[in-house]
């Protein structure tokens, strides 16, 4: 218990143009569109959280924005907001599904709770066991002339990871584009592949032995996130490790994913599962059987890269790096006061209590929508 009590909570549904448009086996995306929770407390403290929906995946920004709105706000105002677990399983109570709304409210209910101890989120979560984790970028333009010029600037900066998204054009597209990147960057490039959904079940295993020859690290999602009994036949049959992203939101799928051995890989993301710490219980569940976890990300704001941060720097082991490139390489700008931590291709965390960021006033002015705003002044 703490002395602090939340006076308010305004949510801010943002909109920032992407850099270029990029393509996926589910769709194309032009921007970033989230909700950012806005707690304040009768002491004067303010704590940010981010829900990163995806339409084809998760939930949509008005959804996200009515969810903490409509049914959150009345559970929050009043309270003390180091009750973070009686908060949420309150919020998980009163509204089915919306995971991308109860990660914000969750983080920005962290983030308040780590200011009043003087504490980072990961300290919260047990402590960190890394300062710093490895970044990838996601080769996503259709446009591969750009993505080439792209790839070559974000290497220069250092980073040395990068996933091809795969299947929203034909076959040949992609093993030429994996092709040209292993000739150009010969063993130091580390390539890993995501379908997001895009194969085709009855004919993924034969797509999936033609890109093994190129040495990808793993290969994500490669097809539809209920399709998870194939999923698991094409764990068994290939040899690069298979990653599960849309086919494990909860607890629950990891359990189950834990118990048929459906994947190698669990993608770990606050916006699928509802938070940072249903997460870390995923790794948990995750780590009973030798599956492996990974950060993965939606088309996210600085907030939520921020919040994914600490969530991986606080998971025992963590092998694979993280992915939280948005507000770096892909927004038009990073709507964080300081901008993400990127340095030499790894995402430094901070050691700020709280979440150690916030939205920049003047950004968060220029890209906040009007239409679905609550909690004007
Ligand atoms: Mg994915």
């Amino acid at each position: 218990m703490s002395d602090h009590r939340i006076t308010e909570m305004r949510i801010h549904c943002v909109s920032i143009p992407a850099r270029a448009v990029h393509s996926h086996g589910s769709g194309d995306v032009g921007g970033i569109n989230v909700a950012l929770c806005e707690l304040t407390t009768d002491s004067g403290l303010t704590g940010w959280g981010e829900a990163s929906p995806w339409p084809v995946f998760t939930g949509t920004q008005e959804g996200a924005a009515a969810a903490l709105h409509v049914h959150f706000r009345p559970l929050v105002i009043g309270q003390d907001p180091v009750l973070v677990e009686p908060i949420m399983a309150q919020a998980e109570r009163v509204l089915v599904g919306h995971p991308e709304a109860k990660a914000a409210l969750e983080c920005a209910l962290l983030d308040l709770t780590g200011q009043i101890a003087g504490l980072p989120i990961a300290e919260l979560l047990g402590g960190r066991a890394r300062d710093s984790m490895p970044l990838s970028f996601s080769i996503a333009n259709p446009d591969f002339d750009a993505d080439q010029a792209d790839v070559a600037q974000i290497w220069d900066s250092g980073v040395r990871i990068f996933k091809l998204k795969t299947g929203f054009a034909d076959h040949a597209f992609d093993l030429m584009r994996l092709e040209k990147l292993r000739d150009t960057y010969g063993d130091a490039i580390r390539l890993r592949i995501d379908y997001n959904q895009g194969l085709p079940a009855y004919d993924a295993i034969r797509h999936i032995r033609d890109l093994e020859a190129f040495r990808p690290e793993f290969v994500e999602q490669p097809v539809r996130m209920h399709e998870r009994a194939a999923l698991a036949e094409i764990t068994r049959a290939v040899d690069v490790p298979i990653m599960a992203d849309e086919s494990v939101f909860n607890v629950r799928d990891a359990q189950q994913a834990t118990a048929t051995r459906m994947t190698d890989i669990i993608s770990l993301k606050t916006a699928k599962s509802g938070g940072i710490r249903r997460c870390l219980e995923i790794a948990a569940i995750a780590r009973t059987a030798g599956i492996e976890v990974y950060g993965g990300c939606m088309f996210e704001t600085s907030i939520a890269h921020m919040a994914g941060a600490h969530l991986m720097a606080a998971v025992p082991d963590l092998t694979l790096g993280c992915e939280f490139y948005m507000s770096t390489y892909y927004a038009e700008t990073d709507i964080a006061k300081t901008p993400f931590p990127v340095r030499g291709g790894h995402v430094h965390l901070p050691k700020t209590p709280g979440l150690g960021t916030a939205p920049d006033p003047d950004a968060l002015a220029r890209y906040r929508t009007r239409l679905l705003s609550h909690g004007d002044s």
